[in-house]
């Protein structure tokens, strides 16, 4: 006890008292994605708060008073970007009146910058085209090297938010990505060839043929374990939501149950889907819960496809409770 007291008396004495217990900074995200990897990347050194919350469909959401009060005092704001947000982002910025988050400021990180993204249009964007997206399509966060680049991208923000901590934070977001390492290819694996050699063979195309080879067969692990028998499947999905997913994993997306972007299945569109995906032989139609199922369960009976609805964002099952929680849950659901 007169240790304790001796040292708490010496630390104030030297004035440590406020450095060594700095303030915890404020960071709001968008999405619960963000949220969750910003939590481990901060680690006890920020309050994390998602707007989004994984249960919602992110293009639909409201700017609500209670979110812009918490935006008034964050010291940074994380975005998906690529407009998903486009409806709701701003109303939230320009209410809290917070110019340290304002666009461009260091407290407002935009993370599609660090992301590799699919679906730029290659052709200008028309109104007829639906909802599309026109710097490319943000639902980016379902490819865990993405996932792995968010964490860095984050960490340097941060890093250069509170120098101090850049030790940290920079720790923090390696044991992140070393964990969805293990957890994609398999502790094993990563440990004889290397996780940076096994990213770059998704990208190339050539993880299928190295993992068919029977002495990494017998290593690998993970996710890409678990889904190599579906390599090659084809499926269709609701929204436009998993294409990062498909090509990250080898599988081919034949169409969506939206006839466009943001516009609801019609009857005029299943038909033609049905009669595509018959023709492909499609298996499985991939969602998110916030969707109705009805236009899925029609092109099931339709096709004998099988519906596999599972979250697409934390929180959007109580088993998806963080990042490496939901990408488990998706390749759990989707290998049942
Ligand atoms: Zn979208």
């Amino acid at each position: 006890m007169r240790t304790i007291i001796a040292l708490v008396t010496t630390c104030a004495a030297l004035g440590l008292g406020t450095e060594a217990m700095a303030e915890r900074l404020k960071i709001v995200t968008t999405t619960s994605d963000l949220a969750s990897i910003a939590k481990a990347v901060a680690g006890d050194k920020a309050d994390v708060r998602g707007i989004c919350t994984g249960k919602e469909d992110p293009h639909m959401l409201q700017a609500k008073p209670s979110v812009i009060l918490q935006a008034r005092d964050a010291d940074l704001w994380i975005r998906i970007g690529l407009e998903l947000e486009i409806g709701w982002e701003q109303p939230i910025l320009d209410g809290s009146r917070n110019n340290r988050i304002r666009v461009g400021a260091p407290g407002h990180l935009d993370v599609s910058e660090s992301a590799l993204i699919l679906d730029v249009p290659q052709a200008p964007i028309t109104r007829a085209m639906g909802d599309v997206h026109p710097m490319g399509n943000p639902h980016y966060w379902l490819d865990p090297l993405n996932g792995r680049r968010i964490a860095g991208a984050i960490a340097e923000r941060l890093a250069q938010l509170r120098p101090e901590d850049a030790a940290a934070f920079r720790a923090n977001a390696a044991a992140f990505q070393k964990a969805l390492d293990e957890r994609m290819f398999g502790v094993e694996l990563v440990k004889a060839v290397g996780a940076e050699a096994l990213w770059t063979k998704t990208q190339d195309g050539t993880l299928a043929a190295f993992l068919d080879e029977p002495a990494n067969k017998t290593k690998a692990g993970g996710w890409v374990a678990a889904l190599h028998p579906l390599r090659g499947r084809k499926i269709v999905t609701y929204h436009r939501s998993w294409v990062y997913f498909a090509n990250r994993f080898g599988l081919t997306i034949v169409g969506e149950l939206e006839p466009k972007p943001g516009v609801p299945p019609t009857a005029a569109h299943l038909a033609e889907l049905a009669a595509a995906a018959k023709a492909e032989g499609v298996k499985l139609i991939l969602q998110e819960p916030f969707y109705s199922t009805k236009a899925a369960n029609q092109l099931a009976a339709k096709t004998g496809a099988r519906v596999v609805v599972v979250a697409n964002a934390v929180g959007g099952e109580p088993a998806a409770s963080d990042y490496p929680a939901l990408m488990d849950l998706i390749v759990q659901r989707l290998s049942m």
